[in-house]
């Protein structure tokens, strides 16, 4: 199959990636596969970009999103990056598994990088055979999908195209390629890889382009590169505090996968957890628990300084004096988080202001709901409607084992919002919008997986539209919301590569 073809317009690329020293990526075609079908287009998204949905729907749209016909203008290449992979460095990673097509300029004049993800082998591949599994695909397009939906920065999924071939894992699997949108595919990563060579010279470069790319107002700062860290750092912590408020774990915290531009990437064996608790860990590779839930602000921290560990030589003029830089930046980590994360949980809660008292009662919840095997999701939604009064306490108190405690919580609670100003609607309106009805449960999306493996793929379409709303109350969908009957519980996930 020729893989040449002018279709400029279908992905008008633009690729300031390409434009950067040879020695940032290997330029490298993606692999052509045997009888590619689209699963999934996401038509939403491709407005937003500017990009047309019926021409990408059409035989030669299909053929570009899964690689076998590559657009004039785009200059298809894998990434270089090194990574921290659960505490240990290794010096060269790089997009074994990705190729970079090039960069778009969507209708908000912001520009994002379209990725195809198991597009076959490049020079980065190591061991690796570059494919992707239908399942991985899927699951990466509707987790990222409703991370986009719950409104939390994310990678999105432009298309999931079935590829006609099988790939080997444990047993033979469909392939897929997923066609994946984000700010940009620069990692902590990408920054660490520049410094195990000592290349200033590319961390140079690679931290003008992040500037102008991510953070302008850095350009413009004293040290621009000390305000691109502040920068990263506090997306970074911004991004963790909205994770723990849904109870979302990424499971491979790796450097590699934590995105320059703050956004949620690298979707692996990521769980949602059913049952509060803190140690929660669902990946089956995470045998120590160092990506579990509650250890992951702290793990955020520990990524941020091999980021700044990596940009010393440009931090200050000498290196003492970088390391006080690094260290200011820093020290901004935790601040930042310890704020957002107290007034995302008040603002669970009902509170529109965070002291001492809201803190306390976030606590105390918390322990209960870890003491009495409460599920996350379910009992933040539910106390929207406690709102109303007790009346309403039922069904809350129903998720729960032991309601003693519950009971006396609630109580300290009303008494505590009586004493807020805030008018009822807006209070509800604010916790509905804090507290969605609708995440992607792992038994969910194991189920809509199963199916496609099985070719019905009708699941996964109702589970997209589930997610796409996650706010509301639909009650054709009241299962959806449903915490796993006690067969139904995922203990574990798979990365699937
Ligand atoms: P991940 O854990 O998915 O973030 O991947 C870690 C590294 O392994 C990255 O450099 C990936 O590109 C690479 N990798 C993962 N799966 C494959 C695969 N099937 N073939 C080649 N490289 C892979
Ligand atoms: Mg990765």
């Amino acid at each position: 199959m020729n893989i040449a073809g002018a279709s400029a317009q279908l992905f008008p690329f633009d690729n300031s990636y390409a434009r950067l020293p040879d020695r940032f990526y290997a330029r490298h075609l993606p692999t052509v596969v045997a009888a590619p079908r689209l699963i999934r287009l996401n038509i939403a998204l491709a407005r937003e970009l500017g990009l047309d949905p019926e021409k990408l729907a059409t035989q030669e749209g299909v053929e570009m999103l899964a690689g076998n016909r590559i657009a004039e203008n785009s200059v298809p290449l894998a990434t270089a990056y090194a990574g921290h992979q659960f505490g240990s460095f290794v010096p060269k990673l790089g997009d074994g598994r990705a190729i970079l097509l090039g960069e778009i300029i969507g209708r908000d004049g912001i520009r994002r990088d379209v990725q195809l993800k198991g597009s076959g082998p490049t020079p980065f591949s190591r061991r690796g055979d570059g494919r992707a599994g239908l399942g991985p695909v899927l699951r990466e397009y509707i987790i990222s999908e409703a991370m986009a939906a719950l409104g939390i920065p994310t990678t999105r999924s432009l298309a999931a195209v079935a590829t006609g071939e099988t790939i080997m894992r444990e047993m033979p699997l469909p392939g897929a390629v997923l066609t994946r949108i984000a700010s940009s595919h620069i990692r902590v990563g990408t920054f660490q890889y520049f410094a195990a060579r000592e290349d200033t010279e590319a961390l140079r470069q690679l931290s003008e382009h992040v500037i102008a790319r991510h953070y302008p107002e850095a350009g413009r700062a004293g040290n621009p590169v000390r305000a691109m860290l502040d920068a990263i750092i506090a997306r970074q912590a911004d991004l963790i505090v909205k994770w723990m408020l849904v109870g979302f774990i990424h499971g491979v915290m790796n450097t590699d996968n934590m995105s320059i531009a703050g956004e949620t990437i690298d979707y692996g064996p990521c769980a949602f957890m059913d049952f509060y608790h803190p140690g929660t860990v669902y990946s089956s590779i995470d045998e120590m628990g160092r990506y579990a839930y509650g250890n992951q602000p702290h793990i955020a921290q520990w990524n941020l300084a091999r980021l700044a560990e990596a940009l010393l030589p440009l931090l200050g003029k000498t290196r003492d004096a970088a390391i006080i830089e690094a260290q200011a930046a820093l020290d901004g980590f935790a601040t930042r988080f310890e704020f957002a994360y107290a007034q995302g949980f008040a603002r669970k809660l009902g509170f529109g202001n965070v002291g001492p008292d809201e803190i306390t009662l976030v606590t105390d919840l918390l322990s209960l709901m870890d003491a009495e095997g409460a599920d996350f999701t379910l009992t933040f939604h539910r106390l929207c409607d406690s709102t109303d009064g007790p009346q309403n306490d039922a069904v809350l108190r129903a998720g729960l084992s032991d309601a003693v405690g519950i009971d006396a919580w609630l109580e300290t609670w009303r008494t505590r919002l009586a004493q807020d100003g805030m008018a009822a609607t807006t209070r509800r309106a604010m916790m509905r919008a804090a507290n969605p009805a609708f995440i992607p449960r792992n038994h969910l999306v194991e189920e809509a997986l199963a199916a496609a493996n099985d070719g019905d793929f009708s699941p996964f379409e109702t589970l997209l539209e589930v997610l796409s709303r996650p706010f509301e109350d639909r009650p054709e969908y009241a299962a959806y919301a449903a915490p796993p009957r006690p067969d139904q519980i995922v203990q574990q996930t798979f990365c699937g590569t």
